[in-house]
């Protein structure tokens, strides 16, 4: 209620976040009675490795979930060349093994088999919340308990003014990603999720068994997980929605209704960084 210029509840009823919608001191003492531990995924596969990594863990020491408990879940191909970092009290880092595929995309996609695979086991047993981000990103604000919920997802930072008719959701209707005209409810930007382990777990094995039928068909959803990510939370309305402050691109001219940044995108380097296909 204290923001007038822009949207801070969904249709559904769920908190769209935004600077100034919470207090950070309230929501500390609500959280401080509670054994809470964080996870936050991140895949650094191939030439993402060198290029994104220390950049997105030394800056998430600063501004992720500050004064928590944190475990940070590494996705590499090459545990060996993850930057040892100095982590603060009650922060840990864990390595995972994945294979490198030959196409960006399915790395991109396989992502989801992965994770429903570690929020299975390890990860459920850690943590109970979880986020799960792109690596081509770094923190410059605050990323705090304001954006927990029980299943959380992101306004695209593109897209976030546009009608459901403009964004690029997949048209296809060949792919398990389709949405027709009147579905939607925003577009959503993969390069952040979370929430509640079990719930994260259900996300990321539907977009998957999803990836796996169209593969099935023999298409490929317009941004890949993406889109099934997009697919999935309008049939799971989520529980809470973060403001593109929380991934922003700085090379868009920010308007009035953007009053900080928290994550920013990192320069993309497509060519120089993702396999050829
Ligand atoms: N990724 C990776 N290695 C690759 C391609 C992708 O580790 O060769 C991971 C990485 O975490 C990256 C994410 O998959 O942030 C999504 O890919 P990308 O960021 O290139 O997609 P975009 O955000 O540009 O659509
Ligand atoms: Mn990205």
């Amino acid at each position: 209620r204290s923001r007038q210029d822009v949207l801070t509840c969904t249709p559904w009823g769920s908190p769209i976040v935004w600077e100034g919608t919470f207090d950070p001191e309230i929501l500390r003492q609500e959280y401080g009675r509670r054994n809470l531990t964080i996870g936050l995924t991140v895949f650094a596969v191939g030439r993402y490795l060198e290029k994104y990594l220390e950049q997105f863990l030394e800056t998430a020491e600063e501004h992720f979930m500050v004064g928590w408990r944190v475990i940070y879940y590494v996705f590499t191909d090459r545990p060996g060349a993850v930057p040892r970092l100095g982590l603060a009290p009650g922060r840990q880092l864990q390595t995972r093994m994945v294979e490198n595929q030959k196409r960006w995309q399915d790395i991109s996609m396989m992502r989801m088999h992965w994770l429903s695979q570690a929020l299975d086991t390890a990860i459920c047993r850690e943590v109970q919340y979880v986020f799960c981000m792109d690596v081509d990103q770094f923190f410059v604000g605050a990323f705090g308990l304001e954006a927990l919920a029980e299943s959380v997802t992101l306004l695209h930072s593109y897209f976030y003014r546009w009608t459901r008719s403009y964004v690029p959701y997949d048209r296809n209707p060949r792919s398990a990603a389709f949405l027709g005209p009147g579905e939607g409810d925003f577009y959503y930007h993969a390069a952040v999720f979370g929430g509640l382990c079990p719930r994260v777990k259900n996300l990321t094995e539907s977009c998957f068994q999803a990836v796996l039928q169209d593969k099935r068909q023999g298409v490929e959803a317009r941004w890949q997980e993406e889109s099934h990510l997009n697919k999935y939370f309008w049939q799971h309305k989520p529980a809470k929605i973060l403001s593109p402050e929380y991934c922003w691109d700085q090379a868009i001219r920010r308007r009035g209704d953007i009053r900080v940044a928290r994550l920013v995108w990192a320069e993309k380097q497509y060519r120089r960084l993702r396999q050829a296909a």
